[in-house]
């Protein structure tokens, strides 16, 4: 197979192992996520870095295959031997031929919202009713789990009180199974090489650790409801396809008791924090500038895959250890602006055309990016402070618009000014925003291209 046309950035996953490398080449083991970074080697070679151990050294491409995007696909699913509403007989006739082990899960139609687990075994199928209780389910009352994909997992290495272990998932029609998809992509983790640490935050859905993943420091987002990680399943095939230095990076999952989504760790946590608690006396406006610069950039490449982000705001922007900002949160995004279900919201960053028409653009985007920089340069203030969440509707509509944060630059303000305009023609694109903030950096630091972390004060316990 000839595949010689990868780019540098290509990620890649090894096939197999490659543990005595000659001079100048990389070690690795099977399933390893390496990195091409040039090209122009000798032929049929790479030079690549390993993305754990940060490694660099020839690979040769015969043993390497590209790390494909999951595709964003409605049928990919995390239960795909749950099979919605059906009665038993149906169930039955759904597990023949019988074997052992063979299983479905199905909602009860006499009980709407119970569950059934029907197993085949010994020539016979079993029906065991899942009994939802205290927030759990259970079916003997001993072992309770949160969801079904907690509990197929037991059944499936313990016999516990049923017939026998589940040994094959009976799959729903036109389902596919995540897990399957996620492994032959190479975006499934193995959760024996992880270590969790400690909780670093709360999302709306479950909460965030620090943790390692082959000696890489890591954050793992837990997502325990079954409904949630299948729709946090989109959040993460939309992650796949994505790679830019300012866009908060997905390394894997990993399939335990629900979803954990696992990403490059970003120590200095959230923006809106991050500001917030070292405010004026230690970030200085080229930091601010940088920020701002940076999510710019993310939003930038974004714009160039034509994804629209919708919830794009301070508290989605995440700070690394070397305080370089990243994009994070793309639970929301989506590749054209129809909007199918009643998500919430956020009233204060989102643009007038989205919340009344629900027309959200890379336009769109880029009015929240005006919100944005007002929150940067406010060194993280609540927008429209003081007003309610009518009345900045409202006002806006009507032409109200933000004053200028205390000492911002006046070319900064600006460009907020321009990102809200009510007609979403006449926002600027986020290269044009990028190009005037780059003039303006100028403007502020001497040599833009030196020192560019410089902007914190170092003794300031960042
Ligand atoms: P939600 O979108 O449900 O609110 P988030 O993904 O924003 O959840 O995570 C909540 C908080 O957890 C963030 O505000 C941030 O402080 C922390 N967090 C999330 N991802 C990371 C990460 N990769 N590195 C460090 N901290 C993170």
């Amino acid at each position: 197979m000839a595949k010689m046309n990868w780019a540098a950035g290509t990620q890649c996953v090894a096939k197999g192992d490659h543990r005595k490398p000659k001079p100048g080449e990389l070690a690795y083991h099977k399933g390893d996520i390496l990195t091409i970074v040039d090209t122009s080697t000798r032929k049929g070679f790479y030079q690549a870095r390993h993305n754990t151990t940060g490694e660099e050294g020839l690979i040769s491409s015969t043993n390497v295959r590209e790390r494909e995007a999951l595709r964003v696909d409605p049928s990919l699913s995390l239960m795909p031997w749950f099979h919605g509403k059906i009665s038993g007989p149906e169930a039955v006739g759904k597990l023949q031929p019988a074997e052992d082990g063979l299983f479905l899960v199905r909602e009860s139609i006499r009980h709407p919202g119970d569950y059934v687990l029907c197993v085949s075994v010994s020539g016979e199928v079993i029906h065991y009713r899942v009994i939802y209780q205290d927030n759990k389910l259970t079916i003997d009352n001993t072992q309770y789990f949160y969801n079904l994909i907690d509990m197929i997992e037991f059944y499936s290495n313990n016999k516990g009180s049923i017939a026998t272990t589940l040994l094959k998932p009976k799959q729903k029609q036109g389902a596919k199974s995540a897990e399957l998809e996620l492994s032959k992509t190479g975006w499934l983790l193995d959760i024996t090489k992880l270590t969790l640490g400690e909780n670093i935050g709360e999302g709306e859905f479950g909460a965030v650790y620090e943790g390692e993943y082959m000696g890489q420091k890591v954050a793992v987002k837990t997502i325990k409801c079954d409904v949630t990680a299948q729709a946090f399943l989109q959040e993460t095939a939309v992650m796949t396809k994505l790679q830019h230095k300012n866009l908060v990076r997905l390394l894997g999952v990993i399939l335990h008791k629900g979803l954990h989504i696992v990403t490059e760790l970003m120590s200095k946590g959230n923006l809106v924090n991050f500001l917030r608690t070292r405010g004026r006396s230690v970030i200085n406006s080229v930091q601010l500038l940088r920020f701002a610069l940076d999510v710019c950039e993310g939003m930038e490449y974004l714009e160039s895959k034509k994804l629209v982000h919708r919830d794009l705001a301070a508290r989605n922007v995440l700070v690394s250890d070397d305080s370089v900002a990243k994009v994070s949160d793309f639970g929301l995004t989506k590749v054209d602006s129809k909007v199918s279900d009643n998500i919430k919201l956020p009233v204060k960053w989102t643009a007038p055309e989205a919340l009344k028409k629900e027309k959200f653009s890379t336009k769109s985007d880029v009015w929240s990016y005006g919100v944005l920089l007002w929150e940067i340069f406010s060194y993280g203030r609540l927008p429209y402070p003081k007003m309610s969440l009518k009345e900045v509707k409202e006002k806006v509509e009507e032409g109200y618009r933000m004053e200028a944060p205390d000492d911002c630059p006046p070319g900064i303000y600006s460009l907020m000014k321009i990102c809200w305009e009510q007609e979403p023609r006449r926002r600027p694109a986020f290269h044009k925003l990028r190009e005037k903030l780059e003039r303006e950096m100028g403007k502020h630091s001497p040599d833009p291209g030196s020192g560019r972390r410089d902007g914190i004060r170092s003794g300031s316990g960042c």
